[in-house]
């Protein structure tokens, strides 16, 4: 039995970010734990840099139509492509993650040094792995993409240092 993806509003509260030339969106707290997290990386040697961030639900529609366009049938455009509103990447709070020397949102991104880094350290920049294998929504396996659930340290030291509302 598949257990279903949940349903997710769009984020409104987005702020934009630079990285490695191109721009992206994110969830203001997860655009700031992912820079913190991307420089550890990089003072560990470790390389890893951005390819996708927030995605609207109209982007996602888009996603899907062209694919459908191009005859491939429904249940593989599912299994790595969650229907709109139902994709992570509406919280603005999920990334995509690749490394130099590695094909981008491919499978082999599990055997590069930068995602044995993931797992070791993710963790503590509150950034968890969404769809191991064999997840129970039936999602390809994707070790690229990371979901920021929230850091406490993190968040309570950002919290005191802003006054914004919540
Ligand atoms: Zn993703």
């Amino acid at each position: 039995m598949k257990t279903p993806l949940p349903i997710f509003t769009e984020e409104k509260n987005l702020m934009e970010l630079e990285d490695e030339g191109r721009t992206f969106l994110l969830q203001p707290n997860t655009a700031e734990s992912w820079k913190a997290m991307k420089a550890k990386a990089a003072s560990d040697g470790i390389h890893l840099y951005m390819v996708s961030a927030f995605r609207s639900i109209e982007r996602q529609s888009q996603i899907i139509e062209n694919k459908k366009a191009k005859g491939i049938p429904d249940d593989e455009i599912y299994a790595v492509s969650a229907p709109p509103g139902r994709s992570e990447h509406h919280t603005g709070r999920a990334i995509d993650l690749n490394t130099v020397d590695c094909p981008v949102l491919e499978e082999e991104f599990e055997d590069t040094p930068a995602f044995e880094w993931l797992r070791e350290n993710a963790a503590s920049f509150g950034f968890t792995l969404s769809y191991p294998r064999n997840n129970p929504y039936g999602i390809a396996y994707e070790p690229w993409h990371w979901k920021f659930r929230g850091n406490q340290a993190f968040e309570t030291a950002r919290q005191s240092t802003e006054s914004e509302p919540r």
